[in-house]
């Protein structure tokens, strides 16, 4: 191994202050880059075995003004040792060593610096090697023999600029896919790519029969956090609590922000009695940390609703929809709570084992809302936007222009079908459900109970003569047996 003179890295500036004034600096003849006055070098590791080769090479290099620095080994694991304590700024690596040859060299290479950009030297006999070698990332190659001291620094010079340009291009390109696909105020993932991957996971669940759970996390009353300090301040507490969230997270799950002060969080793996465990860990979590925010100390507390994949919920977003529901129980029942969909059940079922009878004699309609303004089949996807947005109901029912009943549309399909190819304009007759659920307007309370448990539903429609009359959702159900609890004498 030979090395020369010192090294000085270059420096990709055009000015430099030195001294009270500024002057323009000399330029690198290597790299044309203006330079400290000092002696100005590229730092080099020329790879080879043949003697003559390896001379010639750093002969021409050596001439050039003190420009380059040059370090030579003659194998490919004494210029792995040579890289692990040193920086090079480009890699010269014969192809033919006695100890590597061919496309392996550049492997190896890469492996221990993928920073540094590599050049082949390659007999005239190599030439198709030496193209495989550009597509395994190699900068350039020089023939052997055929090279001249010009087209050598020219090669050199032109291999570490296009490095650096493709570097940066990486960097950039993993920049735009981390903020198309992060939400850029906690950066947790943004709802489109959090679906995108929750749809992975489900499918691999599916497919290894493995549990998995959804949570659906809301923060308690943040509006009037927002009200009391400022939004400035409330975009802290939600950045905070994507963090506690995280923290609280292994590798493989997946949290998003699904809505303002909602998150939403995959647990793979993970049945429903893990997840309350898990759920309950992160909420204590958030309700015991202080935040601070320009010198004021809060506390915050937020609600947990979940549910387990289960082999009856086909697809991934009626579990989200399940644990959606289950945080609106946790919402009504006091907040600052978790409650899985398996625990509202078994509410429900306690609630009604005392009121069975009363449930069977109660007309759903008497429990019902009415719908005063149905969409109409030609409405388009926007207009079925600004109803969910309205009423904020999960469905639209979807009516002729007699009122009767044809299809149901969800605000999940809704978004998902957003996110396809199809415009705001599209009618919302495309994408509906023809075959939807209903009762008639006769059902009693306990036949919508029944209706709601066996699917992830949220509202249940009540039919009279084909036309739609109204709905009874989950809510109101269990607000009605809130009330018949409340009222028994106790
Ligand atoms: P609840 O306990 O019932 O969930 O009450 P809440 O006040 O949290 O719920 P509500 O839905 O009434 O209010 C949510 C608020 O979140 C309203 C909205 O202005 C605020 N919000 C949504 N996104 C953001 C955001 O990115 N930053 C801030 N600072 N506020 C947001
Ligand atoms: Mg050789
Ligand atoms: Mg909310
Ligand atoms: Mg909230």
């Amino acid at each position: 191994m030979s090395s020369s003179n010192s090294s000085t890295h270059c420096l990709p500036t055009t000015l430099q202050v030195s001294g009270p004034e500024l002057r323009i600096l000399p330029t690198c003849k290597a790299c044309a880059t203006p330079s400290l006055a000092t002696p100005f070098d590229i730092r080099m590791l020329v790879i080879e075995d043949d003697a003559g080769d390896a001379h010639l090479v750093e002969r021409a290099l050596k001439s050039c003004n003190d420009c380059f620095d040059v370090c030579h080994a003659e194998t490919l694991v004494e210029a792995l040792e040579l890289i692990q304590n040193d920086a090079f700024d480009l890699v010269l690596l014969d192809l033919s060593l006695p100890d590597s040859f061919g496309l392996e060299g550049i492997e190896r290479l890469s492996e221990h610096c993928p920073q540094t950009p590599i050049v082949v030297l390659t007999g005239l006999n190599d030439s198709k090697l030496a193209l495989d070698a550009l597509e395994r990332g190699a900068q350039d190659y020089l023939v052997k023999g055929e090279w001249s001291q010009e087209s050598l620094k020219r090669t050199v010079r032109y291999a570490i600029q296009r490095h650096e340009v493709q570097t940066e291009n990486q960097r950039l390109m993993a920049r735009i896919q981390r903020q198309s696909r992060d939400d850029a105020l906690t950066g947790v993932l943004n709802r489109h790519s959090f679906t995108t991957e929750l749809e992975r996971e489900w499918a691999r669940s599916t497919r290894n029969h493995s549990p998995l759970s959804c949570v659906m996390i809301d923060v308690d009353l943040f509006k009037s956090i927002n009200d009391a300090y400022g939004h400035a301040t409330g975009d802290e507490v939600l950045r905070v609590i994507g963090q506690r969230i995280q923290a609280e997270c292994r590798e493989c799950d997946l949290v998003g922000r699904y809505g303002g002060e909602e998150f939403c969080v995959v647990l793979p793996d993970t049945a429903e009695r893990g997840a309350v465990v898990w759920a309950e860990r992160v909420r204590q979590s958030i309700a015991d940390h202080k935040i601070i925010v320009a010198d004021k100390c809060l506390s915050v507390t937020a609600s947990f609703g979940l549910a387990q994949r289960q082999p009856s919920t086909t697809q991934p977003l009626q579990c989200v929809d399940l644990a959606d529901q289950s945080l609106l129980m946790a919402k009504r029942y006091g907040r600052n709570q978790v409650l899985s969909a398996y625990q509202i059940q078994g509410r429900i079922a306690a609630s009604m084992a005392g009121h069975l009878n009363d449930l069977s004699a109660i007309q759903a309609h008497s429990i019902m809302a009415t719908i005063t303004h149905p969409l109409g089949l030609t409405a388009s996807l926007s207009e079925a936007a600004f109803f969910f947005e309205r009423t904020a109901l999960a469905t639209a029912a979807i009516v002729d222009s007699q009122g009767i009943l044809k299809g149901i549309l969800s605000e999940d399909s809704l978004i998902r079908e957003l996110s396809s190819t199809l415009g705001w304009n599209t009618s919302v007759e495309q994408i509906m459900n023809k075959h939807p659920n209903y009762l008639p307007l006769e059902a009693s309370a306990s036949d919508v109970l029944e209706m709601l448990q066996r699917n992830s539903m949220r509202e249940v429609y009540l039919v009279s003569r084909g036309a739609v009359v109204g709905y009874v959702s989950r809510m109101h159900l269990v607000s009605y047996l809130h009330r018949l609890e409340s009222a028994k004498p106790h």
